[in-house]
């Protein structure tokens, strides 16, 4: 079996931040996460801010990831933006995120198709699974989750790269833990990851690449309780919603991503 997984904490600014707002928080990101290096960071602004986060970023270690994209690498599609497009700026994109599911229409079948399409140009996807409330108190938890992750993951080849990492990360978020301030128990979210995601990954591309995905918890996860995720065996960091626009937050969790390394 490989190495340890690096933690990664990924920020997800949803619709918020003009680019005046992001060029506000981004300097007091890269002072405050300066020299930590035992985790991987990422921030994923909206659309529009991109190109001057990048500029804000560049000569740090964190990354950059955009939040959606279109499959089709260009084409008639007004207002998609494109595989290649994101690929010319950001190293990581989220896919499948539940707001994009309940909001905007998409399935596990056009996931699949984003995923596909983000690996043919390089970018490393963050895909997000989980189950609704009433999924779970009909105890159906199990069969959403592996339904996501088999057809969402459906078709396509991982492989390790040369420095060890699988160029897919999978975020765990229960719909009903996301912007609730309901994170779920760290016990839980471990349980679901260790019991469901992992052995389904390992249908699906056998045991070593299973063991070295990293997959991540999302779902009100803060500074003052991201250690109860991070503690856990087969978590590997956060993706983080209302917490990642706060750079005091946001820095606090990566702190408590190094505290469990
Ligand atoms: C998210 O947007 O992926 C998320 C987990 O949001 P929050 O941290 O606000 O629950």
């Amino acid at each position: 079996m490989s190495g340890k997984r690096i933690p990664l904490v990924a920020g997800n600014w949803k619709m918020y931040k003009t680019i005046a707002e992001a060029r506000q928080l981004v300097p007091d990101l890269v002072r405050g996460l300066a020299n930590v290096e035992e985790v991987e960071k990422v921030i994923c602004p909206p659309f529009t801010a991109l190109m001057a986060v990048k500029a804000l970023l560049e000569g740090t270690d964190i990354g950059l990831g955009a939040q959606n994209m279109y499959w089709e690498s260009e084409g008639a599609f007004t207002g998609e933006i494109s595989s290649k497009m994101v690929a010319e700026l950001c190293r990581y994109v989220i896919l499948g995120h539940s707001e994009r599911r309940t909001y905007f229409g998409e399935t596990d079948e056009t996931v699949n198709r984003k995923v596909r399409a983000a690996l043919e140009v390089g970018l490393i996807p963050i895909v997000c699974i989980g189950e609704t409330l009433a999924e779970n108190e009909a105890g159906k938890t199990q069969a959403f989750i592996t339904r996501q992750v088999q057809v969402g993951l459906s078709g396509i080849q991982l492989q390790q790269t040369v420095n060890g990492g699988i160029p897919l990360v999978i975020a765990y978020e229960p719909v009903w833990a996301i912007g609730t301030g309901k994170a779920a128990t760290g016990e839980f979210a471990n349980q679901v990851v260790r019991d469901l995601i992992r052995p389904t990954l390992s249908t699906l591309f056998g045991e070593e690449v299973a063991h070295s995905v990293r997959v991540l918890y999302g779902g009100s996860v803060k500074a003052g309780n991201a250690a109860e995720f991070f503690n856990q065996s087969d978590i590997d960091g956060a993706l983080v919603g209302g917490a990642s626009l706060k750079a005091e937050e946001f820095i606090g969790i990566v702190k408590a991503a190094v505290e469990s390394v």
